[in-house]
């Protein structure tokens, strides 16, 4: 599945001294690569924002498909990034932070908590487009479309949500941190109120947790909800019926009654795994580690089509698919099992809530 609007990028604010010649090399290099520059397009694939120690303005997306990526000028490369340039992240409302510190190089950080260096150099400017290029080409899958269809028997559960409740408590009390601070205090309400819509676009979170339910539909954890308390269906815990590739949604059921939420971004990916692997019944995505896991570079972000494919390819390839961790560097674990149980059980008293970087 490919983009389909044009490939236009934009500036937002005003760049300081030092990131002035980054900003025109970055924009040519876009330009040499296809992409079309625009002043204040209505709907642009991705914006880069520019932003300031006193300044972290935001860029107020009008479509939910808009990638923003803020740049900040640095004069020293920051030694501990996450928790320098993540206030920032969510001040801007970005969907990722590039540093740059003249002559040093550039730092990324993602809303997943990842990050990595491109020193300058050869093909500096290249290598920067690289990181950025997949994630504005890629397409999120975050879409609901809500039939009130679900089972008068499921509307308090069965199994398998008391399986992902006791799940999404073990989760909790391990601690893995969906942010290195509490977000509420460094934001006024209006902008705390935007970052929970941006939910829907990924991050802020720790992971997801899903449990198969029949043949072609599967339980799954709302998107940025409390893991601890995983358990109104419709609000907590929602049952994926489908994915509907025209509308590129995701299908759920849920009680008539209730006003649902929406899935996590990741039901795609779980949506790909379930389907080609019937003996796979659960699946747990976690913003965390594990000592003696291969992992692989994927520069997408959780919730896109291009990610859940990704790692759909890497569990098919794993020894045992019903049983695979698949590593994403710089962002987290996806694991797969015969039962949410099974699952617990293989990562208990394992988990590294710092991702490894590189
Ligand atoms: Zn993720």
């Amino acid at each position: 599945m490919q983009r389909k609007d044009a490939a236009v990028f934009t500036f937002n604010g005003s760049p300081t001294a030092g990131l002035r010649e980054f900003a025109e090399e970055l924009k040519q290099t876009f330009i040499k690569n296809g992409y079309v520059y625009q002043d204040n397009p209505e709907a642009p694939r991705l914006v880069l924002n520019f932003i300031s120690r006193d300044n972290a303005k935001p860029y107020r997306r009008r479509a939910k498909a808009t990638f923003v990526i803020s740049l900040l000028e640095l004069e020293e490369m920051p030694t501990e990034p996450v928790k320098e340039l993540y206030p920032y992240i969510v001040r801007a409302l970005s969907n990722m932070m590039v540093s740059y510190t003249p002559g040093k190089g550039a730092h990324f950080l993602t809303l997943e908590l990842g990050h990595y260096l491109e020193p300058e150099g050869p093909a500096f400017y290249e290598r920067v487009y690289a990181r950025i290029n997949p994630i504005a080409c890629s397409v999120l899958v975050i879409d609901n479309v809500f039939e009130p269809t679900l089972e008068p028997e499921l509307w308090q559960g069965d199994e398998q949500t008391r399986a992902l409740y006791r799940a999404g408590r073990k989760l909790a009390e391990w601690d893995l941190l969906p942010a290195p601070f509490p977000i509420e205090t460094i934001l006024p309400p209006e902008d705390l109120r935007h970052v929970k819509r941006l939910y829907g676009i990924g991050g802020l979170s720790y992971g997801n947790l899903s449990a198969r339910k029949d043949e072609r539909r599967y339980w799954m954890s709302a998107s940025g909800v409390d893991k601890s308390n995983l358990s109104e269906i419709g609000r907590d815990l929602l049952l994926v019926k489908d994915y509907d590739e025209e509308k590129n949604a995701i299908i759920l059921q849920v009680p008539p009654e209730v006003v649902p939420k929406r899935v996590s971004v990741d039901a795609i990916e779980h949506w790909m795994i379930y389907r080609e692997h019937p003996g796979v019944n659960a699946i747990i995505h976690v913003h965390a580690w594990m000592d003696g896991i291969d992992s692989t570079q994927f520069n997408y972000p959780c919730g896109t089509y291009q990610l859940a494919e990704a790692v759909a390819e890497k569990i098919r390839r794993a020894p045992d698919p019903n049983r695979a961790i698949v590593g994403l560097k710089n962002h987290g674990l996806t694991i797969t099992g015969p039962s949410v149980d099974d699952i617990l059980e293989r990562i208990d008293g394992k988990l590294l809530p710092q991702v490894p970087m590189s």
